[in-house]
């Protein structure tokens, strides 16, 4: 979890919705002075508008309940084209599920992951799109590179890091690695305590690294 550091100076220039909305309204205006035919193609560029939101509105991973996070609490983008993806970024919420997933969907909180793990099942909500930048890390560059994985608990309460959710995360976090060509392993794989500038200690001394890498490897 993270707040305002590591934002980007001026996260409302990346406001996609705002342009895409701009862009139907013009579209719309257009179409009063269209003949029938013109109108049928804008109705059918209208509806590959709609098709393009619904696919925003779905999940990088199968399992995942889409749970998204506000426009407002990350950066709009295209990766793998704007920037590589090369980190997988493990957090600890210090929050409990449901109210981490409140929180990104608070558009003045300014911070986001893409994933939040349960603690009790390991079920995963995905609240921020792979291609585009969670605010998760506090520091620009590391959430450029990054996909963020917040798991439910508190880095002091070590009963909250189920075999569940060591499970879960695992099979999530490879299947993000196997996806981008990211080696499976601790220089890729990092707690956010590792990102330069941090003052996160996240996820804790009782985080079962040897365990987790172990798991994402299969092995
Ligand atoms: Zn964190």
């Amino acid at each position: 979890m993270d707040r305002m550091p590591g934002t980007p100076g001026t996260p409302g220039a990346s406001g996609t919705p705002a342009t895409t909305a701009t862009s139907r309204r013009t579209l719309l205006r257009g179409g009063l002075a269209l003949g029938a035919v013109a109108a049928a193609g804008l109705a059918n560029s209208i509806r590959a508008d709609a098709d393009a939101d619904a696919a925003a509105a779905s999940v990088d991973y199968p399992s995942a309940v889409w749970s998204p996070a506000s426009t407002g609490n990350y950066t709009a983008s295209n990766r793998t084209t704007s920037y590589p993806i090369d980190l997988v970024v493990i957090h600890v919420t210090q929050e409990t599920y449901t109210d981490t997933i409140r929180l990104f969907q608070d558009p003045a909180h300014a911070a986001s992951a893409h994933y939040v793990v349960k603690s009790s099942d390991g079920s995963i909500g995905q609240c921020v799109r792979e291609h585009d930048i969670a605010w998760q890390a506090g520091n620009w560059g590391y959430n450029t590179r990054g996909i963020g994985i917040e798991h439910e608990g508190w880095v002091d309460q070590p009963a909250y890091f189920t075999t569940a959710m060591y499970h879960s995360s695992a099979a999530l976090t490879a299947a993000i690695c196997d996806k981008y060509g990211i080696p499976k392993d601790r220089d890729h794989i990092i707690g956010h305590v590792q990102v330069p500038g941090t003052d996160h200690t996240d996820p804790g001394p009782h985080w079962d690294w040897v365990r987790y890498i172990r798991l994402v490897n299969g092995v």
